[in-house]
């Protein structure tokens, strides 16, 4: 019987396990937090469910328009919105941790680190240590909010955003340093649920990296909803005087609030694992190197999700986990393909992609033809009161091969899927024109959007 040994218990690691377990391996997973890892515990659960409630006060300062009429003040108490955030993340970690039991997984909680080959040695928390012998070791330890030496947080008033959810009472004056996908998430996240925000961006606009129409839309919302972007604008230092916070630019300029989240990226927790000590390669940033089939540079030592910096997200670490484990036990793998990948970035309205990007389609002159319509004009739209938002997509020139595509607009990231199907399954331009949409749908647009694309012989 093959042996695995994990170290790490987030989607990497713990999606790892149940695919090992169900394949007949003896695995040992090792976590030294709690289970699910930071996708469950601080970052994508928590996340998410803060922004759930501050959609819905966002749906119900804009049902004004559809004739709805409101008490004043409908507003969240924060307090009990962060206790439901950790509750909902508890009982989460709860049930993958019973999962893992439950499948045979051995568990334990503990500090990993590789001793040597495909050894691993764990520290418990009083500090008594063991080894584990295995035929093979996935290191999934998922990374850690940057911080800079002149931007200290207190958990107090200057935040990352592990510490948001201790806040009882709304900030006054939310400033998000980082204009990411993380602090545009968190920024409109604030904004919806009442606090004033400045979202502090080092370039000319927010989500750079990102298609540049979603970005333009986005940011054109946070302005309409009364958000201060200042562009351009990098952070030099964040300082807390009582009740204040101050974040200096670098050109001088001061801006106040009363908190400040800092949204800068994230480090790989790739250190004291024993990785370079045993032959495994780290990055300049300390990601660790690994192929299309999660390999790392040394043998029978694979590596999954955040701590790889291949895509930081939590759909990729638990892909990479699961093909890791193929190679390992001989099944049938599928190397990691990016151009696959949908995701989302959850603000309001929601930007989510698949495929190929227009960058890539201008930088590496991709031969494509490239259509977008407004969900404005889109009737359902229309009845919903939806005036932001588009659908773009891009397909093959010649054979029409669906290629990627951009969704901004109310839960894009469900409207994506159909695309993400034809991307995966290289369906053409008039297959997806030519399936039934229910009328009246946003969905209807991708179609139409399809059509448009459509060149008669
Ligand atoms: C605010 C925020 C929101 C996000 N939202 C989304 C989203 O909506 N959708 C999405 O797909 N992705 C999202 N992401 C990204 C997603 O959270 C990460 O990609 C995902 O957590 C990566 O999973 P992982 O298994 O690599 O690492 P993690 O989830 O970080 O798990 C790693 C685990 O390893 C443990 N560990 C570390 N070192 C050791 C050690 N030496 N011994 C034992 N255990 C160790 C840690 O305690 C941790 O539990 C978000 C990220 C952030 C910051």
């Amino acid at each position: 019987m093959t042996h695995v040994a994990i170290i790490g218990g987030g989607p990497g690691g713990y999606e790892a396990a149940l695919v090992a377990a169900r394949h007949g391996a003896e695995v040992t997973i090792v976590e030294r937090d709690g289970w699910g890892g930071s996708t469950v515990l601080t970052d994508c659960v928590p996340s998410k469910t803060l922004i759930a409630t501050a959609d819905v006060l966002t749906e119900v300062a804009e049902s004004l328009e559809l004739g709805v009429e409101l008490p004043s003040g409908v507003h969240a108490d924060l307090a009990k919105v962060n206790h439901r955030v950790l509750d909902l993340a508890q009982a989460q970690s709860h049930d993958i941790g019973e999962r893992l039991s439950s499948s045979g997984v051995r568990i334990l909680r503990g500090q990993g680190r590789l001793a040597s080959g495909t050894t691993i040695e764990v520290t418990d928390a009083d500090g008594a240590t063991s080894t584990i012998e295995a035929d093979a070791v996935l290191v999934a330890t998922g990374a850690h909010p940057r911080v800079s030496d002149t931007a200290q947080p207190d958990g107090e008033r200057i935040l990352t955003w592990e510490q948001v959810y201790g806040l009882t009472e709304l900030p006054d004056h939310m400033i998000v340093v980082g204009s990411g996908v993380t602090g545009a998430e968190f920024a409109s996240a604030y904004n919806g649920l009442g606090a004033r925000v400045t979202l502090v961006s080092s370039r000319d606009r927010v989500l750079p990296g990102e298609d540049p129409d979603a970005a333009d839309t986005i940011e054109d919302v946070f302005r309409r909803r009364g958000m201060d972007v200042l562009g351009n604008s990098r952070m030099a230092s964040v300082e807390r005087d009582g009740d204040t916070v101050r974040v200096t630019l670098t050109d001088g300029r001061v801006v106040e609030g009363s908190h400040c989240l800092l949204a800068l990226g994230s480090i790989p927790n790739s250190e004291g694992l024993g990785l370079a000590e045993n032959g495994v390669l780290l990055d300049d940033g300390g990601f660790v190197r690994v192929d299309r089939v999660s390999r790392t540079t040394a043998p029978g030592v694979y590596a999954a999700g955040d701590c790889t910096g291949v895509l930081m997200l939590a759909s990729v670490a638990a892909q990479q986990g699961r093909i890791a484990m193929a190679h390992v036990l001989g099944s049938a793998v599928h190397p990691l393909n990016l151009t696959e990948v949908s995701s989302n970035i959850f603000t309001s309205p929601e930007i989510a992609t698949v495929g190929v990007s227009q960058k890539k389609i201008d930088e590496q002159g991709i031969q494509a033809d490239v259509a977008m319509l407004p969900l404005a004009a889109n009737p359902r739209a229309k009845m919903q009161g939806v005036r932001d938002g588009f659908v773009k997509l891009f397909a093959r020139r010649g054979s029409g091969t669906v290629i990627g595509g951009v969704i901004v607009g109310p839960r894009a990231s469900e409207l994506i899927h159909v695309v993400s199907l034809a991307v995966s399954t290289s369906l053409t331009i008039d297959q997806v024109a030519n399936a039934f949409t229910v009328y009246p749908s946003m969905s209807g647009t991708v179609a139409e959007v399809a059509r448009r694309i459509h060149r008669p012989e």
